[in-house]
């Protein structure tokens, strides 16, 4: 795969590289074997020295769409994996049987390899889900009770937690945490056979109630729970905790470099701890895998949190998950962001182990730069005003038309150029004419000449007001021989340059002109509710007129439309027929940012 990133070489070094740097130095997993497959101690035991040098994991649970932040994650896991000589496995970390819906699996299977990355390498699919390691999770519980090191703890959910202690005050021990061996044992099987109600019993790990580190005061491992997973059924009524399971997961396939945020930093002890036991048991072998933690992103004028733009799609305050002004990656997707933007990005933003905020218009100045050396340009009239050339007719004969034309990308002469008219009549900006002009203003005034690019220049000479007072139409008159790259055209100088398209030609298009979802540059942060944080202009619709050129686009293509910025034909409503674009059609466009940083101070 090559994209903008790879040509940046070096890669800036971060303190994840110098430990995988480390470990292939010092061989620290050179002598693993791999059974083909995700698999116990024995069965890699058996299998053939491991071909992948390291293997990382990207672990979504299948229950939403991925963000913006899952994509410095995804970039971040495979993107090791493929410069290290690795693979990353695609796994779904689906212990938890409450609702994880097909449509999140396909949607994230699909938005990982639209980021340019898969799961296949050295002919096997590393596509897995952490539910099919439910029957070696139930195996481990058990050896950890026979070894004497977990125990079914029948304290209510209150004891429980009263008895836990906290920062200051060590936890108390168990009425439960004595039980005989067999006793544990009996119990669990008692669990796991639905002898007991959901929240009766947990089994858990029998460590140091008095640790300074809460989650090492015997975390809870199993708890029962009926209810039917999308995987096992309802073979299972105990399922495993997070913290039992991600660690188990990550030796089961392998993984050398286990990476996550740094929320589970104090999670680490306990990680270690349950596959030191596993490994002395043999169940897994060694040297077993590694967490690692980083600063997640946080990014301005964004919320990330799942179950939050959940709530804007619900309510309505976005048109679904795959809004343009959403954070999800379909959203982004559909904004106009490409795969190669968004690896930039996570290449540039960097891993680090302190939480930071990044500002919003770093993501942006990459879809710039990236869209600037592929968007072909075309002019585009958003807020359309007619313009009458008054001479045009003696000058050049009554419904006459004159050809122009310009470069389809100014840097990439080999693209070719674009054609258009130009007539008597034409559609301008409505900004781009002042009666009385503001100081500095070098648009159209009545007396001033400016130039229509690749066109003509021409002399305001006034306009028309309706009975309201509003300006319906612009006049001026042109000036002979000023064509655009006919000799000595550039003769008469101008101060203004500005775009057009000729009635005659343009096209009518739908214009969605985004713009950030949020209005502060931490939302949800303060005391306010993060919806009365919503950007109230986040989005306003436009009828425009484009150049004859745009009627060719195809939905998902970008463009600059030129003193515009960036705009992409709408993936759903572009030429479509649907009634969100007045079931007619016609020519989408979003705009996807603008040249320039508007939002800087
Ligand atoms: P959220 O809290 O937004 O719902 P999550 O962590 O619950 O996200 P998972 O599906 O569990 O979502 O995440 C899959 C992987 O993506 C995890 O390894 C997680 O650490 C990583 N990840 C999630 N959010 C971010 C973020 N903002 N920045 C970097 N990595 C992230
Ligand atoms: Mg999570």
């Amino acid at each position: 795969m090559t994209s903008p990133a790879d040509k940046e070489l070096p890669k800036p070094s971060n303190f994840l590289r110098q430990v995988i740097e480390r470990d292939l130095e010092q061989q620290t997993y050179a002598g693993r074997h791999w059974a083909g497959h995700p698999a116990d101690a024995v069965e890699h035991q058996q299998g053939v020295p491991d071909p992948a040098k390291i293997r990382t994991r990207f672990p979504p649970e299948p229950n939403g769409y991925l963000h913006v932040g899952h994509a410095k994650s995804i970039c971040l896991n495979f993107g090791l994996a493929r410069d290290y000589g690795g693979v990353c496995h695609m796994r779904f970390d689906d212990t938890n049987p409450e609702k994880e819906d097909q449509e999140y699996v396909n949607a994230i299977l699909d938005t990982v390899h639209w980021l340019g990355f898969g799961w296949e390498a050295n002919g096997t699919q590393h596509l897995y889900h952490a539910s099919d390691y439910f029957d070696f999770m139930y195996r481990a519980a058990e050896y950890l009770i026979e070894a004497g090191l977990a125990y079914v703890d029948e304290q209510s959910a209150e004891e429980m937690r009263i008895n836990r202690g906290d920062f200051g005050r060590p936890g108390t021990d168990s009425t439960f945490r004595s039980r005989s061996i067999d006793e544990n044992l009996q119990r669990f099987r008692d669990m796991r056979d639905g002898k007991l109600a959901d929240g009766a019993a947990v089994l858990r790990a029998k460590i140091d109630m008095a640790s300074p580190n809460i989650n090492m005061r015997d975390p809870a491992i199993y708890r029962i729970r009926r209810a039917t997973h999308h995987n096992t059924g309802d073979k299972w009524c105990i399922y495993p905790m997070y913290t039992y399971a991600h660690p188990i997961e990550d030796a089961l396939e392998n993984i050398t470099h286990s990476i996550c945020t740094l929320e589970f930093e104090d999670q680490r002890p306990f990680y270690d701890w349950l596959l030191d036991r596993l490994s002395e048991g043999g169940l897994i072998n060694k040297p077993h895998p590694r967490q690692y933690e980083f600063a997640r992103l946080n990014l301005t004028y964004v919320i990330t949190s799942k179950r939050k733009l959940k709530q804007l799609v619900d309510e309505g305050h976005v048109s679904g998950w795959d809004d343009p002004r959403m954070p999800t990656i379909v959203g982004l997707r559909r904004r106009g962001y490409t795969p190669e933007s968004l690896q930039v990005f996570a290449e540039r933003i960097g891993v680090t182990k302190s939480d930071s905020w990044i500002d919003y218009s770093t993501l942006e100045g990459c879809l710039r730069e990236d869209l600037d050396a592929k968007a072909p340009r075309a002019m585009a009239v958003l807020d359309p005003i007619k313009l009458v050339i008054t001479n045009w007719n003696e000058l050049h004969g009554e419904g006459k038309l004159d050809d122009c034309s310009a470069p389809v990308h100014p840097h990439q002469p080999e693209l070719g150029r674009r054609e258009f008219k130009f007539g008597r009549e034409l559609w301008i900006e409505r900004t781009d004419y002042e009666e009385v002009p503001p100081k500095g203003y070098n648009r159209l005034y009545p007396g001033n000449k400016v130039r229509l690019k690749y066109g003509h220049v021409i002399t305001c000479t006034g306009a028309t007001r309706d009975a309201a007072g509003h300006i319906t139409e612009v006049q001026a008159e042109l000036v002979p021989d000023t064509k655009s790259g006919t000799p000595g055209s550039d003769a008469v100088k101008v101060k203004g340059v500005i775009t057009w398209v000729a009635a005659a030609d343009a096209v009518q298009a739908e214009v969605r002109l985004y713009d950030r979802l949020f209005a502060v540059p931490q939302p949800d942060t303060g005391e306010k509710d993060f919806l009365e944080e919503l950007n109230p202009d986040s989005l306003k619709v436009v009828q425009a007129f484009v150049e004859p050129s745009m009627a060719k686009v195809k939905a998902d293509e970008k463009v600059q439309f030129e003193r515009h910025g960036y705009f992409v034909a709408d993936r759903k409503d572009h030429l479509a027929s649907s009634p969100s674009n007045g079931g007619e059609g016609k020519p989408v466009f979003n705009r996807v940012t603008g040249l320039k940083d508007s939002w800087a101070k």
